[in-house]
């Protein structure tokens, strides 16, 4: 009797700076990982990111943490180090190539925001990386969402609730003394205000450019 092949396992990625993490990124997560009945999502923090290089970025140790903080709850989502731990500048297909060994045989699906999704043509090894996963687009306010330039049937697009945040805006508030409750989980809040991130320049990275 040949035995039946076991299901692969569908595994989200949810790569980004977490900056800090926000709750935009954690429901396009969980509304992604709804629709395509994913087993996981992965959130993966960048190292240096191609795109971000004339920027300050915090120590990813940090961010890192912010996302097991903000995820510790959910038990079917992860962080990964795949990124952080990878000297030099993080390139998607490397990220892919890592989580395919990690988890072997798993069908891969990339999640990412309009805007970043507007800029994949322009990522290192496109058609390898549409090989490597699925990717889903998701709704993002003030963006855009439409892959005009990639292959038909090598992605989706899927609409979800408009969370007007951005990990820029976070910044700027805590710079600015403004509050940050609700806009990241309270867990993020209080990682925050203990270790003085975007007020204390010894958690910013050197800028690499
Ligand atoms: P920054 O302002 O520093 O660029 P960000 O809010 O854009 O931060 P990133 O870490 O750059 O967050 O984004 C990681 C991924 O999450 C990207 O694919 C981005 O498009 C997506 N994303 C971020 N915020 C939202 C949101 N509010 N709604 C939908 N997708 C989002
Ligand atoms: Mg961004």
């Amino acid at each position: 009797m040949i035995a039946a092949s076991p299901v692969p396992l569908r595994v989200g990625i949810m790569g980004g700076t977490f900056d800090p993490i926000h709750h935009g990124h954690l429901v396009a997560a969980s509304e992604v990982a709804d629709e395509f009945g994913l087993d996981e999502v992965v959130f993966v923090p960048t190292g240096a990111q191609p795109f971000k290089l004339d920027r300050d970025v915090t120590v990813a140790e940090h961010r890192y943490l912010m996302a097991v903080v903000a995820t510790a709850s959910n038990p079917r989502f992860t962080v990964s180090r795949v990124d952080i731990d990878r000297p030099g500048v993080t390139y998607t297909i490397d990220t892919l190539r890592d989580l395919h060994a990690a988890y072997p045989g798993a069908e891969l699906f990339f999640i990412t925001g309009a805007d970043a999704l507007s800029q994949i043509m322009q990522w290192k090894d496109v058609s390898e990386l549409l090989k490597l996963a699925h990717f889903v687009g998701v709704t993002r306010p003030g963006h855009d969402l439409s892959a005009e330039e990639l292959p038909p049937g090598e992605y989706s697009l899927h609409e979800i609730p408009a969370m007007a945040i951005s990990s820029t805006d976070c910044r700027q508030r805590v710079i600015a003394d403004k509050p940050v409750w609700y806009l990241v989980p309270d867990g993020v809040v209080q990682y925050i205000g203990k270790h003085r991130l975007y007020k204390d320049v010894s958690t910013i990275t050197e800028r690499l450019a």
